[in-house]
C-alpha cells in the first residue's frame, strides 16, 4: 500500500491538511488504513490515482442518485458554465428551482436555496426561533444535522436533560437549550414536552436515520412527533437533506404521509440530491414561517453563492430526470435487491447480519435484528465490520468506511453491479471462521 498514488496523496495532504481531508470521515480513521483518492468516476463507478476501479455505494454520500457523469447533467452545466459562475443577483433558475421543490414536496410553499446542508439545518432552526419567539430545540441522539454548533450535541445524563457538546469549541452554554433524546423512544418524548413543551421552538429529526446507518423512525412515533408539536405550538422540522428525493420523489415525509393521513412537518431542510453534486441546498415550509425570514422578516439569513446558477443547473437537470416515470421503483427494487443478496449471503454463512432500504438508500447490520436506535447501532462487532470493508474494498467494492453510515444505490447501477456486490461478501463471509459465526 504504501507505494500507491493514493498514499503518496495522503502523506503530502497530511502535510497540509489536518487529517489529510476536507470532511473526517474520508481519512478511514474508523476503518484504518489508507483512503482511496479518487482520479474519476462514471455512472456507477470511481477509479482510485492507482486506476482502480471501484462500485460506488456512497455517490459523494447521496447526491450521485443519477450515477456519475449523467449525460443530461453533464450537458446542463456545461451550457450553464458558458454563461457565468456567479453574479450575486437573481436568475430563473432559482425560481424553476423553487417551482419544482414546492411541486414535489406538499409541505414546502415557500423555499429558499443555501449551499450546504448544514446552512440549511442551521437556518431553519434560526427561523424557527424566531418564528415562535422560543430559545428550546429537541434532537435525537444519532441524528446529524450538519456541524453549527447548537446541533453538536450528545445526551446527558438521565431522561430528557440537556445536551453536552460533541466538540471542542462548542461552549456549553450554546447547546443549553438543546434537548437530546432517544430516537424511538415514545415514553422520553411524551416526558420533554410534558416537561419544556411551551419553550420548545421546534423539533428536528431525521425521519429515516441515514446518519447512524440506517434506521426508521416508527409511524407512531413520527405521528406523536407531529401531534405534541401541534399541541404547544413547537414547529416539526423534518431533516430530509439526505432523504429527500432519495427515499421517494416526495422524500421520507411522502412515506409517512401514507400512513398518517394528512402528515406534514412545518419546516423541511433539503441537499445532496438537490444539487446533484454541486453544493447546493434548501429549506422551505409554510408560507406564514417562511415570510419571516428577511428580507419580509427579522430572522436574517444570506448567503453570497446561494442559488448558484450552475448548482441551479445541475439540480434542475437532476431533479428532471428523477421524475421520469418508474424511476424510483427501479431505483427501490435494485437496492432492495443488494439489501436482500447480502442477507441471503450472510445467512447462507452462518453470520449475523441484517439490511433494510428505502428508494436509494439501504443499510447493513452485521447483527441479528435491525436496531432501532443509536445504542443499539453502536452494538456491532466494530472490529468485524472493519473486516468487512477491507475484504469489499480489495474487491473494487466502496461502502462508507464507517459502521453508522448509510449506503446509496444510483440508477447507473445494474444488475450485475449487485451480482458481483453479492458475490463478493459472500465469498468474505464463507471464509470468516466458524466461531465468528452464529
Ligand atoms: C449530510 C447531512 C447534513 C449536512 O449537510 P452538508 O451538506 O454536509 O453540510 C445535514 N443533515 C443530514 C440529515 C445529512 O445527511
Amino acid at each position: 500500500m504504501t507505494s500507491s498514488r493514493s498514499a503518496a496523496l495522503f502523506e503530502r495532504a497530511q502535510k497540509l491538511i489536518p487529517g489529510g481531508v476536507n470532511s473526517p470521515v474520508r481519512a478511514f480513521r474508523a476503518v484504518g488504513g489508507t483512503p482511496r483518492f479518487v482520479q474519476r468516476a462514471q455512472g456507477a463507478y470511481f477509479w482510485d490515482a492507482d486506476g482502480r476501479r471501484y462500485i460506488d455505494y456512497i455517490g459523494s454520500w447521496g447526491p450521485m442518485i443519477l450515477g456519475h457523469g449523467h449525460p443530461a447533467v453533464l450537458e446542463a452545466v456545461q451550457k450553464a458554465m458558458l454563461d457565468g459562475f456567479s453574479y450575486g443577483a437573481p436568475t430563473e433558475r432559482e425560481v424553476e428551482m423553487a417551482e419544482e421543490i414546492v411541486k414535489l414536496v406538499p409541505s414546502i410553499e415557500m423555499v429558499r436555496l443555501v449551499s450546504s446542508g448544514t446552512e440549511a439545518t442551521m437556518s431553519v432552526i434560526r427561523l424557527a426561533r424566531g418564528a415562535t419567539g422560543r430559545s428550546k430545540i429537541i434532537k435525537f441522539e444519532g441524528c446529524y444535522h450538519g456541524h453549527s454548533d447548537a446541533l453538536l450535541v450528545k445526551a446527558g445524563s438521565g431522561l430528557a436533560t440537556f445536551g453536552s457538546p460533541t466538540s471542542a469549541g462548542v461552549p456549553p452554554e450554546v447547546v443549553q437549550h438543546t434537548l437530546v433524546l432517544e430516537y424511538n423512544h415514545l415514553a422520553q418524548l411524551e416526558e420533554a414536552f410534558s416537561l419544556h413543551g411551551r419553550e420548545i421552538a421546534c423539533l428536528m429529526i431525521e425521519p429515516i436515520c441515514g446518519n447512524m446507518n440506517f434506521v426508521r423512525a416508527s409511524v407512531p412515533f413520527i405521528q406523536r412527533c407531529r401531534e405534541l408539536c401541534t399541541q404547544y405550538g413547537a414547529l416539526l422540522v423534518f431533516d430530509e437533506v439526505m432523504t429527500g428525493f432519495r427515499v421517494a420523489l416526495g422524500g421520507a415525509q411522502s412515506i409517512y404521509a401514507l400512513s398518517i393521513p394528512g402528515f406534514k412537518p412545518d419546516l423541511t431542510a433539503l441537499g445532496k440530491v438537490i444539487g446533484g453534486g454541486m453544493p447546493m441546498a434548501a429549506f422551505g415550509g409554510t408560507r406564514a414561517v417562511m415570510e419571516q425570514l428577511a428580507p419580509l422578516g427579522g430572522v436574517y439569513q444570506a448567503g453570497t453563492l446561494s442559488g448558484n446558477p450552475i448548482a441551479t443547473a445541475c439540480g434542475l437537470a437532476t431533479l428532471r430526470e428523477i421524475q421520469k416515470p418508474g424511476f424510483y421503483a427501479a431505483l427501490a427494487e435494485r437496492t432492495r435487491s443488494l439489501a436482500t443478496g447480502l442477507t441471503q449471503a450472510a445467512s447462507q454463512a452462518g453470520v449475523p447480519f441484517c439490511a433494510d432500504s428505502e428508494g436509494g438508500m439501504f443499510g447493513f447490520f452485521l447483527l441479528d435484528a435491525l436496531p432501532q436506535n443509536y445504542a443499539q447501532v453502536m452494538k456491532t462487532d466494530s472490529p468485524a465490520f472493519n473486516r468487512f470493508f477491507h475484504a469489499m474494498l480489495d474487491s473494487g467494492v466502496y461502502y462508507a468506511p464507517a459502521l453508522y453510515e448509510a449506503g446509496f444505490v444510483s440508477a447507473a447501477h445494474t444488475a450485475g453491479d449487485i451480482a458481483a456486490t453479492v458475490a463478493a461478501a459472500a465469498q468474505f463471509f464463507a471464509q470468516l471462521p466458524a466461531q465468528t459465526r452464529a
